[in-house]
C-alpha cells in the first residue's frame, strides 16, 4: 500500500505557511513504512528539531483505478478516518528553499498515524465533516471538510491521472489551519465529529 497526501487543501493553512492557494491539487507520497498503527507512540526522530502535527481526514481506497472520472470517484473509497501527517518542518523548509523534493521531511518512518476508518455510509454529508486535533487536551485544529479547496472526488480524479490507486491505499486530504510543533511528552488526540478517533503520544 501507499499513502498519497494532498498539500495546501485548506486556504487558511496555505496562508499560514505563506504558500499561494493552489489552482490544482499538490500531492506527495508516504510509503507503507510511514504507517503508525493502533495508537502507538511517535518517537521524536533525531534528524529534526521541528516536527509539526497536521491533522487530516484520510480516505480508504477500496478498489483499483486509474484515470477515474470525478462522477465515479465516490465508488473508489469506502471509509474516512483521521490521521496525522507528521512533518519535519525544518527539513521541509530547507528542501523548499532549494527546490528539492520533500521526502525526507514527509515520508520518514512512522510519520503517519491513522485512526480506524468510519464507513462512508455513516456520514450524512461528506462535505460537512468536522474534525481536528487536541494537543495536551487543548483544541489546536478545528477544521471542516466544507473548507477543502478540492473535494474527495476531485482529489481521486486528479491523483488517478498520474498514479494508479489500489485497494488499501490511503489518501490524506490536507490539513486545516492551526498546525504547530510537538515536543517529547505531548499527547495528541484527533477527532471526527464528537468522537476521539486517534491517540498519539510523543516520546
Ligand atoms: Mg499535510
Amino acid at each position: 500500500m501507499k499513502m498519497i497526501c494532498i498539500g495546501r487543501n485548506y486556504s487558511e493553512h496555505a496562508r499560514e505557511l505563506n504558500n499561494p492557494v493552489p489552482s490544482e491539487p499538490v500531492f506527495f507520497m508516504k510509503p507503507e513504512s510511514a504507517q503508525l498503527r493502533n495508537n502507538q507512540p511517535f518517537f521524536y526522530p533525531e534528524f529534526s528539531k521541528d516536527i509539526h502535527y497536521e491533522a487530516e481526514l484520510v480516505m480508504h481506497v477500496c478498489k483499483v483505478g486509474r484515470n477515474i472520472q470525478e462522477k465515479f470517484a465516490g465508488t473508489y473509497f469506502d471509509g474516512i478516518g483521521v490521521g496525522i501527517d507528521f512533518t519535519a518542518r525544518d527539513l521541509q523548509q530547507k528542501a523548499k528553499e532549494k527546490g528539492l523534493p520533500w521526502e525526507m521531511a514527509k515520508a520518514f518512518d512512522f510519520s503517519a498515524p491513522v485512526s480506524k476508518f468510519i464507513p462512508v455510509s455513516e456520514f450524512p454529508d461528506l462535505k460537512n465533516i468536522r474534525f481536528g486535533l487536541y494537543k495536551n487536551n487543548e483544541m489546536v485544529q478545528d477544521g471542516n471538510s466544507s473548507d477543502m479547496i478540492f473535494s474527495f472526488d476531485q482529489i481521486i480524479a486528479y491523483v488517478s491521472k498520474f498514479v494508479t490507486l489500489k485497494q488499501g491505499d490511503y489518501i490524506f486530504t490536507g490539513t486545516p489551519a492551526g498546525v504547530g510543533p510537538v515536543k517529547i511528552g505531548d499527547s495528541l488526540e484527533a477527532f471526527i465529529g464528537g468522537k476521539k478517533m486517534l491517540l498519539c503520544n510523543i516520546r
